[in-house]
């Protein structure tokens, strides 16, 4: 089966006024997904998505770039699959998206499913996450963050992971303060949803340590990149000072980015994105990540067929774990999906189609034209 075009097909949506989201100084306007299309002389068609973050343009320029190398050339052929670099974050979306869709397309040849081709015995359910918390405003409601919990236990979901909020500069929020909203969050939950907090890297070590012993102790699943991403040190030091995980790594998007974080036991978890990297370079880490005793628990922001590439990466682990899902992308993210899989029980069922399962809509194009522009703007306060 030979390539016969490599693609990239961008969407957007602008969110309406109430369902913009804000976290640190940026308040996110619009969704964007970036998907690569491979055709093949057979008339199948796979897909993977790129993260889009705010490159959608420069994810299709270097997909142009890389397709030449791959037009003509056959789908099975190893040697044809481009690899993350570390250095260019579009480069390396581009060639997840490359990854992806060639996985999808080795898939439906073997007619097997990715996570089959990936491990003798994968689930057929993976477990997911409410990724949300996005859209407290410390100047207006922070108990929206509490409300938004119990929606999702309404909804289904058992775990849910939040953010650290508006910029607490503005607002002068202190680590007390910020403690006294999360055990208020728990009272409420009271043990109906597993709890994950994202520093989003915006912490000092002090105030990470102080966060990281209480959230410890009120039995939160890990506290993810509570410090700046390139502070290794102190990353191990506050790993070695809870027992809950400290984990990180979604901007990483090679296993040789990730040596000096395991290495140095200073994640324990560790967060690639097969929308990042592939699933060729998430399974790679995921096996050395293994060696240490660190599991992969997949950042998966974006879109449904993201979130269906993490799903096989996750049905396939050894030791799998969660997936991730966001709560703030809108009607985009499953939108583009022609039959999206169920979400039932706090559970994502693997459609049991070959490749990664899933068609883009028909009329996705048309519902979702790509909008120019960065998705998110900064706030003055
Ligand atoms: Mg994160």
């Amino acid at each position: 089966m030979k390539i016969t075009r490599v693609e990239t097909i961008n969407f957007s949506r602008m969110h309406e006024p109430e369902r913009q989201w804000i976290t640190a100084v940026y308040r996110t306007v619009k969704a964007d997904c970036s998907i690569v299309r491979i055709l093949t002389d057979d008339g199948l068609t796979g897909i993977g998505e790129a993260s889009a973050y705010g490159w959608p343009v420069k994810i299709a320029e270097w997909v142009d770039w890389l397709a030449p190398d791959l037009v003509g050339k056959d789908v099975n052929d190893a040697s044809i699959v481009p690899h993350p670099n570390g250095t260019s974050r579009a480069h390396d979306a581009a060639v997840a998206g490359i990854d992806t869709a060639l996985w999808d397309l080795r898939g439906q040849a073997a007619g097997r499913r990715v996570c089959e081709l990936i491990a003798d015995e994968p689930l057929d359910r993976v477990r997911v996450y409410a990724s949300g918390g996005c859209r407290y405003d410390w100047r207006r409601r922070p108990e929206q963050l509490i409300e938004e919990a119990l929606e999702y236990i309404d909804a289904g979901y058992t775990a849910m992971k939040f953010r650290i909020g508006t910029t607490w500069e503005w607002d002068g929020v202190t680590v007390d303060r910020f403690l006294g909203l999360v055990r208020e969050l728990v009272s409420e939950v009271d043990g109906r949803l597993e709890l994950m907090l994202d520093g989003n890297c915006r912490l000092t070590e002090e105030q990470a340590l102080a966060i990281a012993r209480e959230i410890d102790r009120l039995g939160f699943a890990w506290f993810e990149e509570p410090c700046p991403a390139r502070d290794i040190d102190a990353y191990a030091r506050l790993s070695a000072a809870v027992d809950m995980p400290i984990s990180g790594g979604e901007s990483l998007t090679t296993l040789e980015q990730f040596r000096p974080y395991l290495e140095r036991h200073a994640y324990g978890i560790v967060q690639q994105d097969a929308g990042l990297c592939g699933i060729s370079e998430t399974m790679r880490i995921a096996e050395t990540a293994a060696r240490y005793g660190v599991d992969v628990c997949p950042h998966s922001w974006h879109n449904g067929a993201m979130a269906m590439a993490n799903a096989h990466v996750v049905a396939a682990l050894p030791n799998p774990r969660v997936l991730e899902v966001c709560m703030h992308q809108g009607p985009l993210q499953w939108g583009i999906i022609a039959d999206p899989p169920r979400v039932d029980g706090g559970h994502l069922i693997l459609p049991q189609n070959p490749g990664l399962g899933i068609e883009l809509h028909p009329e996705a194009q048309a519902r979702f034209p790509y909008i120019e522009g960065h998705y998110a703007i900064q706030v003055e306060r």
